[in-house]
């Protein structure tokens, strides 16, 4: 957080599985709707944080075929891990908070006891949380059961239900609405509170995130109704949350519009730039804006016209340089003719572009550095390169010129056949 100069912006808490993410939506269009939107606009100033049922393992899986945005903060596990930034770096202090007055074993003890609870696979079992799947016929009965045995023996525990399937055993102190209020107190001493946040989610375990006060808040269509019947027992009078009517990220780009909390057109709703009336200047969304032309040039789903080849050439500056992650260099006018010439090679095939991590830095009165990941998928293939680019405006018009592009494989995403890589 400490790359922000400022109070957050905006803050958006987001639950992972379907609410950030749509397992019903293979082409994942909704979140790529997000990540262009969150990039060109939000990135540089505000925090994207992830609020997520899943173990810091099915998460990773998660992120691993999922075309998922690096979050600035991830709450795992229900509410009991807290990590910062890409490296995930563990919260301790949490931790010790939330060791007060919890006794794991006998939690375990005392739930093996129920047969109709069967445990969750191992990764799922963490410091502060114990889980297991029960069928929703018995849910109610089991919980009242459960509750009342771990009651008596003065332990200090939560129980929360969720999707009609998982039920998770954790400090009183733990779940999301209590981790998101901890990190808010956190950013109080620090003079950083964010300017808005919006919580967002579907079902049973994200309820306490709506009842954090002077939060926004946004039940996806697809909610659960587990937490639409919690919303209408115990917040249909608050004006601040909203059921949207559009499904998962769709739903968050929705509450942003409908709360007025900052731009809410994802530059991937624009059909053709040349045309568009958005009035925004800068270089976070200069390369999302390009990088989303360039994927509608390789499926051809642009025109193939001498004024759009024109118009690229005159953004490229010729002299400057492109250097491949292979670390072949080649002039910027060169570039120019590749790209005329992958006109359309992506036609009809599942290729997507999106970009992560976009920061900026003004290196000079009319130059900027702009950092980001840029990633690509052919269906299964995934690759992503560390790309820096360094970006002039021109004299008096509002456009910029590529002076220079490098990009470097990350870790682990390179393409065997480095051919199959441009840009
Ligand atoms: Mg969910």
């Amino acid at each position: 957080m400490d790359r922000l100069n400022g109070p957050p912006h905006l803050m958006i808490v987001s639950d992972l599985d379907f609410t950030m993410v749509d397992h019903e939506d293979p082409e994942n269009l909704s979140l790529l709707r997000f990540n262009s939107l969150w990039e060109a606009y939000y990135r540089q100033v505000s925090l994207l944080v992830y609020s997520t049922g899943r173990s810091p393992t099915i998460y990773k899986q998660l992120r691993k075929v999922k075309p998922l945005l690096t979050p600035d903060i991830t709450i795992m596990s229900v509410g009991t891990e807290i990590a910062y930034g890409e490296s995930m770096v563990s919260d301790s202090d949490w931790e010790h908070c939330l060791n007060l007055n919890w006794n794991r074993d006998i939690v375990f003890q005392e739930t093996a006891k129920f047969s109709l609870l069967i445990p969750q696979p191992d990764t799922e079992q963490r410091p502060h949380k114990v889980s297991f799947f029960l069928e929703k016929p018995n849910s109610s009965e089991v919980i009242k059961a459960l509750s009342e045995r771990l009651e008596k023996l003065k332990l200090d525990v939560k129980i929360i239900y969720s999707n009609g399937t998982a039920l998770d055993v954790l400090p009183k102190g733990a779940g999301k609405g209590q981790a998101l209020a901890y990190l808010l107190r956190k950013f109080k001493a620090k003079g950083r509170i964010p300017l808005n946040s919006l919580v967002c989610g579907d079902s049973g375990n994200d309820a306490e995130l709506f009842t954090i006060p002077e939060v926004y808040g946004v039940m996806v269509s697809n909610a659960q109704e587990e937490l639409l019947q919690w919303h209408a027992e115990n917040a249909k009078i608050n004006p601040n949350i909203f059921h949207s009517s559009e499904r998962c990220a769709s739903g968050i780009i929705q509450a942003i519009g409908k709360f007025t909390l900052g731009p809410n057109v994802s530059p991937r709703d624009i059909s053709d730039f040349g045309k568009c009336r958005v009035n925004f200047f800068s270089p976070g969304y200069e390369v999302v804006k390009f990088y989303l032309f360039y994927e509608r040039w390789r499926r051809a789903e642009v025109e193939k016209s001498d004024q759009i080849l024109q118009n690229l050439k005159s953004s490229f500056y010729p002299l400057g340089t492109f250097v491949h992650p292979c670390g072949t260099e080649q002039p910027m006018n060169k570039c120019t003719d590749t790209i005329e010439r992958l006109y359309g090679d992506k036609r009809g095939k599942q290729y997507q572009i999106w970009l992560d991590r976009v920061l900026t830095s003004q290196v000079g009165s009319d130059v900027w550095l702009v950092k980001f990941d840029k990633w690509e998928s052919t269906g299964e293939e995934r690759y992503c390169c560390l790309t820096t680019v360094l970006l002039t405006t021109k004299q008096a018009e509002e456009s910029f010129t590529w002076m220079h592009i490098h990009q470097t494989w990350l870790d682990g995403l390179e393409a065997k056949d480095q051919s199959v890589w441009f840009l």
